[in-house]
């Protein structure tokens, strides 16, 4: 415990609604025009700001409405006038002041994080055990329902450099889904593809269909069927040779003892599992009972792509690459000062103190629904 830490005395909310460039199908529902989020800033007594954002979807982890409400009515008490050493009770505190609402919790750490790192000079993956990767592959979903549009988007992919998709299936009929995963092997051979259902799978036929993609030997099968059908998530996984991967079915750590049974391996994200430490806890249970674990995300912008940027790079454990897309290629304009760092076709990990890139406070202005302090 350093006495000598800052007290925190600021906390201002953004709640923002970014345009986006397309329409997304998930296998649980669509997200177009805009993207909502919740940005939050804490400052310290001697005028130290840190950034960390919140990315709620209403069908996955629940609404920007509860976010905010979380932030600004039931964590704000536990933050104000506390001590920046004091960032473990802080989360301690968050975790039962307010009942789900990971992404507040994600965003409350990441700031936490973000402060530490710019008062000591240090990357925010210092603070999490360091740097195991400078670099993390990236993916991105596959998700148009107007194909043509996925295949403009797969020769910009292919010309950045980007060597992974993640085809998303189960939003509309198994013959489109195959459709595309045929396409997609024969013109562009040189990608490494995932699917993702989202649970969009029906459980009449999801046996059939998870075998049908199967035949197509995706690197893994996602999902694919509703979050908490854990006995038919096994039986699925018995009947393919693809591994198969939990996401809606495991949040954090304490969802770990059912992954054992359903999964070969789980998609990590700090949204779900309400931090970077959370998050880190999820991947090593995982690779404890020897299942990978790969670095979801949920809609988000730059800042919480930085924030999981951070966690992944110190976690040796998350094997499986990134899904850090929406920064760069579906949202219409980030929040970032600079770009969300891809390069090649991967996720360059910052260097600089706390999460290395600034947020543009004008952008945050700019995309405001409503923000309070
Ligand atoms: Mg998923």
């Amino acid at each position: 415990m350093s006495n000598d830490d800052p007290k925190i005395t600021g906390m201002k909310l953004w709640h923002l609604s970014l345009p986006v460039n397309a329409r997304r199908d998930h296998g649980i529902g669509s997200v177009e025009h805009a993207v909502e989020i919740v940005v939050v800033r804490l400052t310290t007594e001697d005028g130290i700001v840190g950034f960390g954002e919140a990315s709620p979807w209403v069908v996955f982890t629940g609404s920007v409405e509860a976010t905010y409400a979380a932030l600004d009515r039931y964590i704000r008490p536990m933050v104000i006038g506390q001590n920046l050493a004091d960032h473990a009770a802080i989360m301690e505190r968050a975790q039962y002041a307010v009942a789900h609402c990971t992404e507040a919790k994600a965003a409350l750490d990441t700031a936490l994080f973000d402060l530490r790192g710019r008062l000591t000079g240090r990357p925010v993956w210092a603070l999490l055990g360091g740097q195991y990767r400078d670099r993390i592959p990236l993916s991105c979903s596959i998700a148009d329902p107007y194909f043509d549009k996925d295949l403009a988007l797969m020769a910009r992919l292919r010309a950045d450099g980007v060597r992974i998709i993640k085809l998303k299936t189960g939003f509309k009929d198994h013959a489109f889904d195959m459709m595309r995963l045929e396409h997609l092997r024969a013109d562009f051979p040189e990608f490494d593809i995932r699917v993702d259902y989202n649970q969009g799978l029906h459980h009449d036929v999801a046996m059939s269909c998870v075998r049908d993609v199967a035949s197509f030997a995706p690197t893994f099968i996602e999902q694919p069927v509703k979050a908490h059908l854990h006995d038919l998530m096994a039986r699925l996984r018995d009947s393919i040779d693809v591994p198969l991967l939990a996401d809606e079915s495991i949040f954090g750590p304490e969802d770990l003892r059912r992954l054992d049974h359903i999964a070969d391996g789980v998609s990590i994200k700090i949204m779900k599992a309400g931090g970077l430490t959370r998050a880190q806890t999820v991947a090593r249970m995982a690779a404890a009972k020897g299942l990978s674990a790969y670095g979801g995300d949920m809609f988000e912008a730059g800042l919480a792509h930085l924030a999981g940027t951070h966690m992944i790079a110190a976690t040796p454990e998350i094997t499986l690459g990134c899904e850090f897309y929406q920064a760069s290629y579906f949202l219409r304009e980030d929040i970032l000062a600079t770009p969300f760092p891809v390069e090649d076709g991967k996720v360059v990990v910052p260097e600089g103190p706390g999460l290395g890139i600034d947020v543009n406070e004008d952008l945050l202005d700019k995309y405001a629904v409503r923000a309070s302090e």
